[in-house]
């Protein structure tokens, strides 16, 4: 055996496997690269998701040609003048972003420095560099990028369908777009304009404000907290949704330290923490927060992709951000709610008995109620705030009238609706409270699967066509997805960059907030990879679905539609559970309820 050295061709491939993974990568490296070079405007195209093609243009500092073959060389960077690892100033430091592109694709760099009378270019071939030549560019760089992967094929296996890697890069530059508000951006998929960022006029604030509304929702700066908080040297700001603005996954929660977007968990734990009891367990804030700190508190160079920091004291860091966030939201006027009391808890039992499956055939009233329900939006939804969601009263006790033979079934006889809420139940042994909005995204979940296994599912014409703002992206992914959600119920069409048009929504969702169920269904789909069917997600867009629809939490229900709730959740398999796994209904027996009085 006989050790040698790695060419240098094939350690560069090493490296840029750890770097460059996927299209956003190379494209945050080099928009990185032109921040750091201070542009103010940067336009990204791509070609095939930018596995064709990636092409970063920026009016920066520019490179001159003697520059151009030092930044191709393996850790050779302007960005140390020191060396000094710890007060990084700027987004790249280590010189390995230019040849690791290089060396797994086909790179043209031009460049032409200010004042200077002509620019020139380099071409990097998998590594091979050429002698630089004159080039025609006004001024800044631009940075071509062609078959990216074409000498590692491994890697090009890997790439998903050009739609999830466009995808993947506009989430990149989104990111570094929440922290540049001072840059326009703009990135071309295929010829089509998929984000447009312009810089707008008006204090640092305003800015910050009007690129989040551009990122994370046209509803988001009118339903958002201000952040701003100190200890120790280490500054929060930012701005925090209200607890009524609300999505299904935890993908629009951005923290940026020192001006770099970070992914840390750190952050989900404290979010949860900080909107503990205002936001329900399986929805999730929307917010942006920026972290500056001494760069002796952070480290900054853990993750090859700079994704993530070390922070040297972490707890300081979490307890900032919680006492900011509880702050805020304590002072916008909203409360706590208290929780349960944990010995009530302990004894009450979820999911007894499985549900029997006994098949009706006569239609169920509680289908009827609902019906009647889209025709007449019931009392118990209040005008729509300005963010689209319907403020819930909470409406008195309804006490249901009593059915005789019911109390023998597993889950009683309804008695109560409690804070619109709650259905409570008495049973033969005990008493039953469901949670009607966790047991009403089952039903629909089991009506969608049985009406899609029959005969397709029935729709409903709206009245009023309903028209949908979404982002250019999230209109893309909606209308990608059109013939499927057409399958499913929900008739969409394209209204006009970043607009839809609903006509048609399933019928058994009754009466709907649409543009909510859009945005939360755009969301969604975000989190998708483009090849996935929406029907292995079924339950998941069930669930989105059946959280807009009638029966949510806080409508009042009528003893008689209680009681067929009960009935059909008894017919209904897997109805012990919502779409996410929650338990729909717990149950007290009579036994533990002594207990907790001490009678036993
Ligand atoms: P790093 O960013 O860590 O320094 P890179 O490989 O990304 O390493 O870039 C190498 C060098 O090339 C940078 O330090 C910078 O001097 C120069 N450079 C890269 N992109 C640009 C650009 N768009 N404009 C001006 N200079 C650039
Ligand atoms: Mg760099």
């Amino acid at each position: 055996m006989t050790i040698r050295r790695l060419p240098d061709t094939l350690v560069s491939q090493i490296a840029a496997g750890e770097v460059i993974e996927r299209p956003a990568a190379a494209v945050k490296e080099l928009v990185e690269n032109s921040l750091d070079a201070g542009a103010r405007r940067i336009d990204v195209r791509l070609e095939g998701g930018g596995q064709r093609a990636i092409v970063v243009a920026d009016d920066g500092s520019g490179m001159s040609p003697a520059d151009l073959l030092l930044a191709v060389e393996r850790h050779a960077t302007s960005k140390l003048p020191d060396d000094d690892l710890v007060h990084i100033a700027t987004l790249g430091f280590r010189g390995e972003a230019l040849p690791s592109i290089g060396a797994v694709s086909r790179m043209t760099i031009a460049s032409r420095p200010k004042g200077a009378a002509e620019a020139w270019s380099v071409e990097v071939d998998a590594g091979r560099v050429s002698a630089p030549v004159p080039a025609a560019l006004p001024g800044g760089t631009r940075i071509e990028v062609r078959d990216l992967f074409y000498p590692v094929p491994a890697r090009l296996k890997f790439l998903k369908q050009e739609r999830t890697e466009a995808g993947h890069v506009v989430d990149a530059v989104r990111r570094l777009a929440m922290v540049a508000d001072h840059v326009a951006f703009t990135v071309d998929d295929a010829g089509r304009n998929v984000l447009n960022m312009p810089v707008v006029l008006g204090d640092v604030a305003d800015r910050r404000l009007e690129r989040l509304g551009r990122v994370l929702g046209r509803e988001f700066p009118d339903n958002a907290l201000k952040i701003e908080a100190e200890r120790d040297g280490v500054r929060l700001t930012g701005y925090i949704g209200l607890p009524t603005l609300h999505r299904p996954s935890a993908a629009s929660q951005y923290l940026f330290v020192n001006g770099r977007p970070v992914r840390d968990r750190l952050l989900l734990g404290v979010v949860r923490g900080a909107y503990q009891d205002l936001v329900a367990r399986d929805r999730h804030p929307v917010l942006a927060l920026y972290l500056d700190l001494p760069a002796e508190l952070v480290d900054v160079n853990v993750h090859p992709a700079k994704a993530e920091v070390r922070f040297r004291d972490s707890g300081l860091v979490r307890g900032l951000i919680v006492g900011a966030l509880r702050h805020a939201l304590a002072g916008a006027g909203h409360r706590a709610a208290s929780t349960v009391g944990t010995a009530a808890l302990g004894v009450a039992r979820a999911n007894l008995p499985p549900p029997q499956f006994t098949l009706r055939a006569a239609p169920s009233p509680y289908r009827l109620a609902e019906a009647a329900a889209f025709q007449a939006p019931s009392s118990g939804f209040a005008a729509p705030t300005q963010a689209g969601y319907a403020v819930l009263e909470a409406p008195a006790a309804r006490i249901a009238e009593a059915e005789s033979d019911s109390i023998a079934s597993p889950l009683g006889a309804a008695r109560a609706q409690l804070h619109g809420t709650y259905v409570v139940a008495e049973t033969g042994d005990g008493i039953v409270i469901v949670d009607q909005h966790a047991a009403h995204e089952r039903l629909v979940f089991e009506r969608i699967k049985n009406q899609l296994a029959a005969n397709g599912i029935a729709r409903q014409l709206l009245l009023v066509p309903e028209v949908v703002e979404l982002g250019t992206l999230e209109a893309e992914r909606i209308l990608a997805r059109a013939e499927e959600l057409g399958e499913l119920g929900l008739l969409v069409e394209p209204f006009g960059p970043g607009a839809v048009v609903v006509r048609e929504v399933p019928a058994l969702l009754g009466k709907t907030d649409v543009p909510a169920l859009v945005r939360d269904l755009a969301d969604d789909f975000g989190t998708l990879d483009a090849a996935q069917s929406l029907k292995d997600r079924l339950s998941e867009v069930c669930a989105t679905m059946a959280c807009h629809s009638s029966v949510r939490a806080g409508r009042q229900l009528t003893g008689t539609e209680m009681n067929a709730l009960l009935r059909e959740m008894e017919a209904t398999p897997h109805s012990g559970q919502c779409g996410h796994g929650r338990p729909t209904y717990v149950e007290l027996k009579l036994a533990d309820i002594e207990r907790l009085f001490g009678r036993r």
